[in-house]
């Protein structure tokens, strides 16, 4: 591991200060993901910047959404009585995530800045274009059947010195995503919020970058506004043991029903993108309609037109299309 500087700030702004013209400086919270990429030698700050004594753990609702903070640990997110009541998706997300010990360490905002788990991302003697940019892509023609099925413009094969198929890894997200979440974040300009959906990136040309963030800002909580989503939103993990594994694919479905039919819905995939994948037609496909298999179905396998297998997930599209189907059973519960 390369000499760093520890630094621990007492306030935000002094934090940002701290980091401000030092492109190689990096925030630190749980430490869960950054911790062992600074042991294999992947990441290498000058500037280890702990955060964790920032006033930013709290969990409120006030007046119409919901405001966690980007140091609120997992494990309390998961178990917060207005996450119940409001947002029962991000909790079931959270539970299908890592481990408990995981859960207890790890924070929102560290879940929104975890790296790929990618094996040729973390073994330094192998081609990888997201650790390494021009170095090429191991996984494009290696060992690539947990990898992506939904792709950006170009997308898999079109810029070879460029692409990364990898899948971004977070469960939390892909639950945020479908609830159209709000990403608030500070740097020496101030304040600004974007979507959730606009935070990651798609692999295109710069694959080293996961998300829009700007050098020196500062993820401070992410907001939730109120919704109807309650009674009927499920959040399905598919993955290849029981616990602790990533997904090698996820559903968050969100429905709002009244009189037996659905009039609103959203919906994010995991496991299948560089970033959580939104699936954008749900809502029209579905506004009005009385829910059934068939229907479900006809939505699936709509979505899965557009992906596009690598040489060993072609399993993937037809485990995305019947995990689509079974999220919306349970969200609607039909059997
Ligand atoms: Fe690296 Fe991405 Fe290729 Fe994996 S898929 S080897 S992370 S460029």
């Amino acid at each position: 591991m390369k000499p760093f500087q520890y630094l621990r700030p007492k306030t935000v702004a002094e934090a940002i200060s701290m980091a401000a013209d030092y492109p190689e400086a990096q925030y630190m919270a749980g430490g869960t993901n950054l911790v062992e990429l600074m042991k294999r030698g992947i990441a290498s700050p000058s500037k280890l910047i702990d955060i964790n004594h920032l006033p930013l753990k709290k969990i409120e609702h006030r007046y119409d959404r919901l405001r966690i903070g980007a140091l609120a640990l997992n494990s309390d997110v998961a178990k917060h009585k207005s996450v119940l009541s409001r947002q029962p998706l991000l909790a079931q997300a959270l539970l299908a995530g890592a481990s408990g010990q995981l859960r207890n360490m790890a924070t929102v905002g560290g879940n929104l800045l975890q790296r790929t788990r990618c094996s040729y991302f973390y073994d330094l003697a192998l081609p990888c274009n997201k650790r390494k940019p021009g170095s090429g892509c191991g996984a494009e023609a290696g060992i690539n059947r947990t990898h992506a099925i939904f792709f950006a413009g170009n997308g898999f094969g079109g810029n070879e010195k460029s692409s990364c198929i990898a899948v971004h890894p977070s469960d939390m997200c892909v639950a945020l995503t479908a609830l159209d979440t709000e990403v608030v974040i500070n740097g020496t300009g101030g304040e600004r919020r974007v979507l959730l959906k606009d935070f990651h990136r798609l692999s295109t040309l710069q694959p080293e970058l996961d998300t829009n963030l700007q050098p020196g800002e500062l993820v401070t909580a992410i907001e939730v506004t109120d919704n109807a989503f309650a009674q009927h939103s499920h959040y399905l993990k598919i993955r290849d043991r029981a616990s602790y594994a990533f997904a090698l694919v996820s559903v968050a479905a969100a429905l709002q029903m009244d009189g037996g039919r659905i009039w609103d819905a959203r919906m994010a995939l995991g496991g299948v993108a560089h970033k959580p994948w939104r699936y954008w037609a749900i809502d029209l496909m579905l506004r009005g309609q009385a829910p059934s298999e068939k229907l479900f179905r006809e939505v699936a396998e709509h979505e899965m037109q557009s992906a596009k297998a690598t040489a060993q997930n072609a399993f993937k599209i037809k485990l995305t299309s019947n995990a689509i189907v079974a999220a919306l059973k349970a969200a609607t519960g039909i059997s």
